[in-house]
């Protein structure tokens, strides 16, 4: 283990809003965030007010809040716009339901100003708000509804279809988003009234511990997860958006998540609006040019996007790059994946910029273990835990493993953000802990003698091959070096000699013959970089490989079809 490359990528100059990550490491306490909030003096808490209304009662009334663009809109609202439409979005709900305090409400629509009206409007009213990603159909959307007993959804024309109705009597309304709605005792045209709305709207006040999100999982390991967040959870969104976003007033900033994934939720709406910082948002499905044409002209200069984004954007080249001013970039990151040290390497020759990885789960609720600008990177780790944050690798009776030993990835319960609920399953809760102690995370690692973390793969995923411990993260990262290859998963198929063999499924770039000597090619590429255990005894070519929605490789989907096994729930699975 542990033979990934330890290049580091020294800490370019610059001014950090986290400049001292050993000092601050040790002094810093969540209590001492705080103080940030208009809450830690009145006593009401809300987090649609903290990221909406206070800006707009501040200097930042006329400021950007959002910036929003896709094929046939192009909008920009100030915080004081914001503030407005938010209320008048809070009015609507209340008027046509019975919308109260913890009530769920749906969200199942595309990315449009309206999402994000609905989205702080509910919050504003105290519901929970769960938000579902477009392209679920008609079965997972069922599955999240009927789970958490939703009230009322806001959806679509197009997609009401998936929304069914008959089969949710505890769905009260459905709020459509289009034009020319016909009403009736169900259906209420959000636009409709919205512009009808009046724009004033006191938040209802609630406690730090009241919830504010219901995220279901991406799915990746299984059926997903109803993980609740509360207000409180805005402490480490704030500090983080600050530490990690590293924003600024002037910046332009850009997450590339849908909201139905907790990365859109926590850091394309809830970090940048609390920190009062101008936000990009793109509609519609991943091109290469059309997301390059966006940092051009916003210029933006904080990117937080994803590594299957980044493996698409380094698939369709570096020259079409030239075609493009990305100069306005000065911070980018990444979550949601293992980021391949070869794609840190392209963005310093693309881009040159560092390619910051940020590690965290939806039931973290923020971000745990990070690149921070201020220091240095080692390409492959994920980076150091966030001030305020304890990590540790511990083995399965909880004890605390030395530097590098692969044991279970694992934080001390408690920080601001931490789910406080799986929906309706407190035994699955409850299974995440151990000793009362540490939150397991499910994912293994080590950590170096410089206290870097290094994700080596799901728990379930590690292959045991002749008697070693192998990561396929280490060896996906590996197999997209080779020129071939844009994208790799790795499984263990059993094998009686061996325990596990090493089986690879992979992806070309155009232009490459899938053949046998390139298999050999790329089985001695593993061998002579990484080690010949390492190396997969079997190579499949695959034109795609199965993904979620919100861009993960599905392992477990390849294992299963690998051994002929079920493929257990694949509603959250790509096309
Ligand atoms: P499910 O829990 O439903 O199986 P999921 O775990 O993919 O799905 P998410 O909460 O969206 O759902 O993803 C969290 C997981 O994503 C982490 O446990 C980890 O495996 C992976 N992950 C996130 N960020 C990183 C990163 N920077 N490096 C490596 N892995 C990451
Ligand atoms: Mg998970």
């Amino acid at each position: 283990m542990a033979t990934m490359e330890k290049s580091i990528i020294p800490v370019k100059e610059g001014d950090f809003n986290l400049a001292d990550y050993e000092k601050t490491a040790k002094e810093f306490r969540w209590e001492d965030a705080e103080k940030e909030f208009s809450w830690y003096e009145s006593g009401k808490v809300n987090i649609a007010y903290e990221a909406v209304d206070r800006h707009a009662e501040s200097f930042r009334k006329n400021k950007v809040a959002l910036y929003y663009k896709d094929q046939n809109r192009k909008e920009a609202y100030t915080y004081g716009q914001m503030k407005r439409m938010t209320n008048k979005a809070a009015n609507v709900l209340k008027a046509h339901s019975t919308l109260d305090k913890g009530d769920r409400m749906f969200i199942f629509m595309p990315r449009s100003p309206e999402l994000y009206f609905a989205l702080l409007g509910g919050l504003k009213l105290g519901t929970i708000v769960g938000p579902l990603f477009e392209a679920f159909m008609e079965g997972a959307v069922f599955d999240r509804l009927d789970d958490s007993e939703a009230k009322a959804i806001i959806t679509t024309p197009d997609l009401l279809e998936r929304v069914p109705v008959d089969r949710l009597p505890k769905l009260e309304k459905v709020f459509l988003v289009g034009e020319n709605i016909e009403e009736t005792d169900k259906i209420v045209d959000f636009k409709k009234h919205l512009k009808e709305a009046s724009a004033h709207f006191e938040p209802v006040w609630l406690g730090k511990e009241d919830g504010t999100v219901l995220h279901y999982t991406s799915g990746s390991t299984g059926r997903p997860k109803g993980v609740l967040h509360v207000q409180y959870a805005m402490v480490q969104q704030l500090q983080t958006a600050k530490w990690v976003l590293d924003l600024k007033e002037t910046d332009v900033y850009w997450c590339t998540a849908d909201p139905g994934w907790v990365t859109g939720t926590a850091y394309g709406v809830f970090g940048p609006m609390l920190a009062g910082a101008t936000s990009l948002i793109v509609g519609g499905r991943f091109k290469t040019e059309e997301w390059y044409q966006a940092i051009e002209d916003y210029g933006v200069t904080v990117w937080y996007s994803a590594p299957t984004a980044f493996r698409m954007l380094m698939g369709a080249g570096n020259e079409l790059i030239k075609e493009f001013d990305l100069s306005s970039l000065r911070h980018v990151l990444s979550v949601g994946e293992p980021l391949n040290p070869e794609v840190v390497k392209w963005g310093l020759e693309v881009f040159d910029k560092r390619i910051h990885d940020t590690w965290w789960m939806t039931e973290t609720g923020a971000q745990m273990i990070v690149n921070f600008a201020s220091m240095p990177i080692k390409p492959g780790s994920m980076g150091k835990p966030v001030p305020g944050i304890e990590a540790a690798i511990v083995d399965d009776q909880g004890k605390v493993l030395p530097p590098n030993s692969m044991g279970n990835l694992a934080l001390k319960k408690g920080w601001p953000a931490m789910m406080r609920k799986i929906w309706n399953n407190q035994e699955k809760y409850d299974s995440y802990f151990l000793n009362n102690e540490w939150y397991v995370s499910g994912d293994s690692a080590y950590m170096d003698e410089d206290g870097y973390f290094w994700f080596q793969g799901r728990v379930d995923d590690v292959i045991m091959t002749s008697g070693e411990r192998v990561g396929p993260f280490e060896v996906e990262s590996k197999l997209i070096e080779h020129p071939a290859i844009v994208e790799a998963g790795v499984i263990g198929k059993p094998d009686p000699v061996r325990g596990e063999i090493i089986k690879a499924f992979v992806a070309l770039y155009d232009g490459y013959e899938p053949t046998d000597e390139l298999k050999e090619d790329i089985r001695q590429f593993v061998k002579k970089g990484l080690a010949a255990h390492a190396a997969p005894r079997e190579i499949e070519f695959k034109d795609k490989l199965p993904k979620t929605r919100s861009g993960k490789i599905m392992r477990r989907v390849l294992k299963a079809w690998e051994l002929d096994l079920p493929t257990g729930d694949l509603s959250t699975m790509e096309d």
